[in-house]
Parts: structure tokens; C-alpha cells; sequence
């Protein structure tokens, strides 16, 4: 065990998580899986994971394999990510050969086989390898979920479950990396516990402007559906710019995959990529699964700052009114819509019918309660206005 930091220290507010894996690392079995959501961290968790496997002394996160395992370029950590929607054979074929490969530098391989919750029907061709591999080989599996194909595999892992960040955790990583704390706390409020949902969203400077587009959506609606219609046009427009920070981003990726654009490994500095895939088709069908993601998440944190501006309505409304009861149906259908996201909806149908459904609210005066978020977003506002 080191002093000071290491290979864990780039795993941000899990330290039930790094513990774990601290211990783990010591005497590894051959398979572990981690299981949590997007952004909590199991992917600079398995990277550390990995390093500390690798390095003679548990994960210094100083010496040659912690620097290049960190930097994604130790030739005996492998990290396979799925090109298509979910696993082909293959996918399962070309780890079951990389798994029973020897190791090319030490005694031992790590493989870390991402998105797994997409395993599907090559679940039971891959039971053998992830359950006997060779000696020197080490799995570790990453999945949002565990769906049911993925059980059985599941049940030959040491299985690890990874907890989404707390909001109050991302406000202090983004502080620590040099967000200003009222930034901080809008970005953690709307990242619905993902590091790296917060990360982005702390360097867009609309997303007050569309916390407040949502936020007032019930003042614009008058039971027509032309009204609906105009609301929803301009929502989707947002949805369309707020993806602008994410393809500038994957736009630098690709440029990097140039092959005289890339510099020999071995930076400690490198940040950890979550885009190792070898070949450009397959990153850019990672990108294009990001960005579906980053759409969802965006409906998603709309449609919860929707819930809490009703939410604000029915703590403000009187008990003994009969206007509690449209209040209450709004919620349940604001909650049914957010639950209808992961069938992949066409988002314009899906928020049309909603906000048909919504009785309108007056103005909001801004004083609503407990909503720090929305504080902000009317803060920066009112702040806007006056300039
Ligand atoms: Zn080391």
C-alpha cells in the first residue's frame, strides 16, 4: 500500500467502490463485475482497477505500467467496447481469443469489458471464457444494469454494485476542478448523478436558459394545441444546441485518431478517454450511442424540472381546492412520460401528448421553494435581464 495518491485517486466520490477494489486487488479472482449507472465512475474505476493489478506495488500510479495503464496504452490491459447496439458473436469470439492470449510485458491481463448490459443472446457463448479463464487472466465486467441475460454471467463474478454520485459529491469534484460553485451546483442538480454529465454541463453556459425554458413551460400553455405546438418546437430546438458541446468534443476525438496527430504513450498526464476503441467506425458508433444517451438525459432533466415546477404549484396551492387535483395528475404524467424515455420514444409525440395533458400555471413570481436549482436559473436570469 502507497502513501499519498495513487491510481484510485482519479475516482471521484466512491470510496466504498475504491475500497473494495483496493482489496481486490491484492489476491484477484478472475472476474469481476461492476454494475452502475453512466457517470458513476466504473469506467475510471476499472482503470485504476486494472493498474493496480498490473503494477508491482498495488497501484502507485507512478511507475511505467500504472502511467501507461492510466494513459489507456498498456499492451496487457484490453479494453473491448461493443460497436453495434448490443453484442455480436463476434464480439464474444474476439474476446474469448484475446482472453486466452498470454500476457505480452508481466504475469497478468486485464480485460475490461464495457456496456455489458447490452450482452443479449451472446451471454452463453461467453460463460466459459469469463468463468475459466487462464491463470493470468482478469475480466472486469462494466453494466448499467443487469438485465436478464446477463445473470448467469453475473453469478460467476464477484459482483460489485456501484452507487450513482450524490449531488452534493459532484458539486465538490467540479470545485475541486475549478468551477465556480454557483455553476457547480446548477450542473450537479440537472447531471442525475453522472460525473460526466456534470463535467459537461458545467462548461454549458445555457443550461440555465434551458432549465428556465422548461421551468416555464406551464405559463405558456393555454389547453391548444397550437400553443403545444410551438412549445415543443422550441424544446427540441434546445435539445438539437445542447448537443453542440458533446460533438465538439467527439469531433476533437476523431481528429486525435489521425495518425500524425498521435504522440508515443507513457503520459501520466493523459486524461482517462473513454473512447480506447481501435478503429474510427467503432468510435463513431460510440459517439452516436452518446449522444442518443446525452438526448435522454436532456428530456430527462427537462422533464424533471417540469415535475418541480408543479411540484412548487401543489405546495403552494390550498388543500381544501379542487385545484389540487389536476396539480397531482400532471406529476403522475410528467413521471409516466419520463418512464416512457428509455423505449425510445419520438420525443415531439411524447411531449405534445404531455403538455396537452398539463394545465397551464400563472406566471412564476420567483419564489418557489426548496429548489435551489431553480434559484440559480432565475438568479442568472434576472441577472441577464439587467444587463
Ligand atoms: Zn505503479
Amino acid at each position: 500500500m502507497t502513501d499519498g495518491p495513487d491510481v484510485f485517486s482519479g475516482v471521484a466520490g466512491q470510496p466504498d467502490l475504491v475500497a473494495q477494489l483496493r482489496a481486490a486487488a491484492v489476491r484477484p479472482v478472475h472476474a469481476y463485475l461492476l454494475v452502475g449507472p453512466p457517470g458513476a465512475g466504473t469506467g475510471a474505476a476499472a482503470q485504476a482497477f486494472a493498474a493496480a493489478l498490473l503494477c508491482p506495488e498495488g497501484g502507485c500510479g507512478r511507475c511505467r505500467d500504472c502511467r501507461l495503464v492510466l494513459a489507456g496504452e498498456h499492451a496487457d490491459v484490453v479494453t473491448f467496447v461493443p460497436e453495434g447496439a448490443f453484442l455480436r458473436v463476434s464480439d464474444a469470439e474476439e474476446i474469448a481469443r484475446v482472453a486466452v492470449r498470454s500476457p505480452v510485458e508481466g504475469q497478468r491481463k486485464v480485460l475490461v469489458l464495457t456496456d455489458f448490459h447490452r450482452v443479449q443472446k451472446v451471454g452463453p457463448a461467453l460463460l466459459k471464457t469469463i468463468e475459466e479463464p487462464p491463470p493470468s487472466t482478469v475480466f472486469v465486467v462494466l453494466a448499467d444494469t443487469v438485465p436478464p441475460e446477463l445473470v448467469t454471467i453475473a453469478s460467476r463474478c464477484v459482483r460489485i454494485d456501484v452507487a450513482p454520485l450524490a449531488e452534493a459529491t459532484l458539486v465538490e469534484v467540479l470545485i475541486a476542478e475549478g468551477v465556480d460553485p454557483a455553476a457547480a451546483a446548477a450542473a450537479a442538480a440537472a447531471a442525475g448523478g453522472s460525473i460526466e454529465r456534470a463535467r459537461l454541463l458545467a462548461s454549458d453556459a445555457d443550461l440555465a436558459a434551458r432549465r428556465t425554458a422548461w421551468w416555464r413551460v406551464p405559463e405558456r400553455l393555454d389547453g391548444s394545441g397550437a400553443a403545444v405546438a410551438v412549445v415543443v418546437a422550441e424544446l427540441v430546438e434546445l435539445l438539437d444546441a445542447a448537443a453542440e458541446p458533446v460533438r465538439r468534443v467527439q469531433a476533437e476525438v476523431l481528429a486525435e485518431l489521425d495518425p500524425d496527430a498521435a504522440t508515443p504513450g507513457g503520459r501520466s498526464s493523459a486524461p482517462p478517454s473513454p473512447s480506447n476503441a481501435p478503429r474510427r467506425a467503432g468510435l463513431e458508433a460510440a459517439h452516436k450511442r452518446a449522444l442518443r444517451r446525452h438526448r435522454a438525459d436532456e428530456l430527462r432533466f427537462g422533464l424533471a424540472t417540469l415535475g418541480a415546477r408543479y411540484r412548487a404549484a401543489v405546495a403552494g396551492t390550498a388543500v381544501e381546492g379542487g385545484r389540487l387535483r389536476p396539480l397531482v395528475a400532471a406529476l403522475d404524467a410528467i413521471v409516466a412520460s419520463a418512464g416512457a424515455l428509455s423505449r425510445n420514444p419520438n420525443e415531439t409525440l411524447l411531449l405534445q401528448a404531455l403538455f396537452l395533458e398539463l394545465p397551464a400555471l400563472p406566471a412564476d413570481p420567483g419564489t418557489n421553494v426548496g429548489d435551489p436549482p431553480a434559484r440559480v436559473a432565475q438568479t442568472v436570469e434576472r441577472r441577464s435581464r439587467k444587463a
